[in-house]
């Protein structure tokens, strides 16, 4: 099998993790509330995917 030859520092490994951040450009405004949200996630605030597509049970309530 297959074994890595050597240890991994946590210098080294923090240096390859640090291009693993999320950028923060990866959010758009809720097109029902205007939070800012991630693409192609439920809305965290109001809790809608699109305008027409409440998937809460609380947010379905409001109407
Ligand atoms: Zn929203």
């Amino acid at each position: 099998m297959a074994v890595p030859k050597k240890k991994v520092s946590k210098s080294r490994r923090n240096m390859r993790r640090a291009h693993h951040a999320i950028p923060s450009m990866a959010h758009i405004e809720c097109k029902n509330c205007g939070e800012l949200k991630r693409p192609h996630m439920v809305c965290s605030h109001c809790g809608y995917y699109r305008e027409d597509m409440p998937v809460l049970a609380d947010a379905s309530a409001e109407k």
